[in-house]
């Protein structure tokens, strides 16, 4: 599969920083601010679930590395490092990418949002959603197939919301432009 970033990754332009067999470190186009960069892997992959382990993890050791040298050679006060996953989350190209963005104090740009304080409820609901998929998390990501003879309406419930989850998973596929 071809996109723009695909292709700017293989013209190999003056915007690319780094490269390595796997990943490209591309200057943005349309940057945030002044060396906001890109890391890509040079396959192609719409969302962050589709990316090997191997390929991400060094996408943030990348990452990590670029915002060390954003702090030392652009003076930056600071470096968001970011992923937008998925429509919802502001995702525009549908070649999936890390952005590390140099800040600078009151440098205008917001990336931040409303922080409330949660219930003790809220907090325990969320809990509970998590917990049958974080008991084997390093092994995979996904929910526990078998489910134990008694289900509770609880389980019921996190069945529910898991399918709903990788809908919208799938459904980003089609909606990324
Ligand atoms: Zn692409």
């Amino acid at each position: 599969m071809e996109c723009k970033l695909c292709e700017q990754i293989k013209a190999n332009g003056k915007e690319m920083i780094f490269q390595d067999e796997r990943i490209a470190v591309l200057l943005s186009t349309h940057p945030a601010s002044l060396g906001h960069l890109i890391v890509l892997p040079k396959e192609h992959y719409t969302i962050l679930e589709q990316v090997p382990d191997g390929v991400l993890a060094e996408m943030f050791i990348i990452a990590n590395k670029l915002s060390i040298i954003i702090f030392e050679t652009l003076n930056a006060h600071g470096t968001n490092v970011i992923v937008q996953n998925g429509v919802a989350a502001g995702q525009t190209e549908n070649h999936f990418s890390i952005h590390v963005i140099p800040r600078r104090q009151n440098d205008g740009l917001n990336f931040e949002w409303q922080a409330e304080k949660a219930s003790e409820d809220a907090l325990k609901t969320a809990q509970l959603k998590y917990e049958p998929y974080t008991k084997n998390l390093l092994i995979s990501a996904e929910a526990p197939t078998e489910q134990p003879a008694e289900q509770t309406e609880q389980k019921t419930e996190t069945i529910k919301e898991q399918e709903g989850k990788t809908n919208y998973l799938l459904s980003n596929l089609d909606r990324i432009p």
